[in-house]
Order: C-alpha cells, then sequence, then structure tokens
C-alpha cells in the first residue's frame, strides 16, 4: 500500500514541493520529463503535474494528497480538504494599473475592462463591493494586457513585484494572499490513512524547525536569569558552565518570528558570542 501525492512538475511550486518531502528523509529521482516516481524509503507515490490539475487529480481519487497554491483552491473549489498550510508559495492576486494612470480607489473600477486568469476570484470580489467591472479572462501573460489595449487594468499573481515593474505597471490593491498548501481527499483508507499521518509527522517538524532557531550565547553568570528569561526554550534554556570562572554558555530555541527583537535584548542584557543555527527537525 501507498500514498499517493501530486506535486507540480515545473514551475514556482515545484522546487519547493520536492525540497521539502527530501527534507522529510522522503529520496526519490525526479529526472526532468517524469511524470511518476516512486519515494525510496517511504511507501510514496510521486504524479508530477500541472499545478491547475492537482485539485482534480485528489478530488477524482487518482492521489490521495497534493500541494497546490491557495490561490488555485479559491479559483475553482474541489472536493477537497486543506490538511496545512505549507509556508511556501507565498504570492499575492493583486489589481495593477499602468503606472501613468491615476487610482482614485476601487470605485473607479465601474465599467472598466480588468484581465484576469482568476475571474471567480475577482467576480467575488469586486461583487461583495458592489463594484461592476468588466472582467476579461485570459489565460497567460496578463501583465501585457494594459500595453497591448486589451485591459484597463490587470489583476494577476505577483511575489516580488518586479515582473509588473517591467511591464509598467504598479500594484494598487490586494485581492487575496495565497502560499502553498497540503490537501487530501475524503475516503482514504485506514493503512494509506496511516501513512499519511507518518507523513505529516515528519511534514510538521520540518516546519517547526524551518520556524525556530537554536542559538547559543555566553554571559557573565550575574546576568545569566534575565538573559535565560528572555529565552523560553522548548522546555527551559540550557545553561553551561564556561571554562572561565564567572561565565556560562546558554543554549536555547527561538522562534524565527521574534528572533531580531530578542536578539537585541540579549545584546542589551549583556550576551556576547551570540550564534544562531538553523535546526533540521523539531520534534514536539
Ligand atoms: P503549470 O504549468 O503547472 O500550470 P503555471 O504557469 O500555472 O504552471 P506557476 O507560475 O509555476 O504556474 O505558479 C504556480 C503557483 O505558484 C501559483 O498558482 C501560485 O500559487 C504560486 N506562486 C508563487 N509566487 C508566484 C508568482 N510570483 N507568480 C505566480 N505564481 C506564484
Ligand atoms: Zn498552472
Amino acid at each position: 500500500m501507498k500514498l499517493r501525492i501530486a506535486i507540480q512538475r515545473s514551475g514556482k511550486l515545484a522546487e519547493g514541493s520536492i525540497a521539502l518531502l527530501k527534507k522529510c528523509g522522503i529520496g526519490f529521482s525526479n529526472g526532468t520529463g517524469k511524470l511518476r516516481a516512486e519515494a525510496e524509503d517511504f511507501p510514496l507515490e510521486i504524479f508530477f503535474i500541472r499545478d491547475d490539475d492537482i485539485p482534480d487529480y485528489v478530488a477524482d481519487s487518482v492521489a490521495d494528497i497534493g500541494i497546490v497554491g491557495e490561490n488555485i483552491l479559491a479559483e475553482n473549489p474541489k472536493r477537497v480538504e486543506v490538511v496545512e498550510k505549507l509556508g511556501f508559495g507565498r504570492c499575492r492576486l493583486s489589481i495593477a494599473l499602468s503606472r501613468l494612470d491615476k487610482f482614485d480607489g476601487l470605485d473607479s473600477f465601474n465599467g472598466k475592462r480588468i484581465a484576469t486568469s482568476y475571474p471567480n476570484i475577482l467576480g467575488r470580489f469586486f461583487a461583495e463591493r458592489g463594484i461592476e467591472a468588466d472582467i476579461h479572462e485570459i489565460s497567460g501573460s496578463v501583465e501585457i494586457a494594459p500595453s497591448i489595449g486589451l485591459a484597463d487594468a490587470v489583476c494577476d499573481l505577483v511575489s516580488s513585484g518586479s515582473t509588473l515593474f517591467s511591464n509598467g505597471l504598479r500594484e494598487v490593491e490586494t485581492v487575496m494572499e495565497s502560499q502553498a498548501v497540503l490537501i487530501r481527499r475524503p475516503g482514504i483508507d485506514g493503512e494509506t490513512e496511516s501513512i499519511l499521518e507518518q507523513l505529516l509527522f515528519r511534514l510538521r517538524s520540518v516546519r517547526a524547525a524551518s520556524q525556530n532557531k537554536y542559538i547559543l550565547l555566553n554571559a557573565p553568570k550575574d546576568k545569566a536569569g534575565e538573559i535565560a528569561r528572555l529565552l523560553p526554550g522548548m522546555k527551559s534554556p540550557t545553561m553551561m558552565p564556561l571554562a572561565e570562572e564567572g561565565w556560562v554558555s546558554i543554549h536555547s530555541v527561538i522562534s524565527q518570528h521574534d528572533f531580531w527583537e530578542v536578539v537585541d535584548r540579549l545584546k542589551q542584557a549583556g550576551a556576547e558570542g551570540i550564534l544562531v543555527l538553523s535546526i533540521d527537525q523539531m520534534i514536539a
């Protein structure tokens, strides 16, 4: 019995999806043009397909799980369940105008033509705000639509904004934020479900690890208590004496999110020789 996963063959989610499985200790060969692979050391079969087809594969039970952007699910909801946000493939669906056009708020889109590959999401967004725009669905190269006179504005996926910029466009409104998520089908049988549980256990430990850092620092003994309070750690920080009298080494885990703020406070509290390491796995 094998768990079957569908991931993007090539594109913006492909690398992140493969990297995530590899970090979970799942090895497989993914030569270019391959459509299918079997993991070497985990009961997993991998399908490499177009991202748009992933929800269908999962809803139709061709695969049990898949990795896809939230934007794809929002545009075409399918009978699949989101199990977990994966923290990569982050982007936003944004409305953009020519840099030369003035923007007077969303109302100015009334009666305007907007090109997008996401007509359903954009249609809902405008409907909720009582705006009647003419949504023009196109499937690729949305960003050139204004310059060729096809539309007054576009609604497209953006991450850094450099594609918009190089096409003379500027972002004026975010319609939705998106990231890669793990989806599953309903009705997975017991044995396959337990393989999924094992995979989720690994995924969560990899995710937890990527959200945390291992920190080591030296501190004078009389400051150690104050410094330790800044570092909650998994239980409480480890404290060890240094060879030099009056000094200790303190080790702990801190969240990536609070990292810079905590580092500043540690320095102010007298910490020295701060080392920060990434963590591969974190088992709660
Ligand atoms: P496919 O050939 O698989 O259909 P595609 O061209 O539709 O590929 P990509 O451009 O590779 O798709 O984007 C795949 C997903 O990556 C998007 O649906 C979105 O969730 C995510 N993504 C992250 N950043 C960006 C970005 N800057 N532009 C577009 N998509 C992005
Ligand atoms: Zn696609």
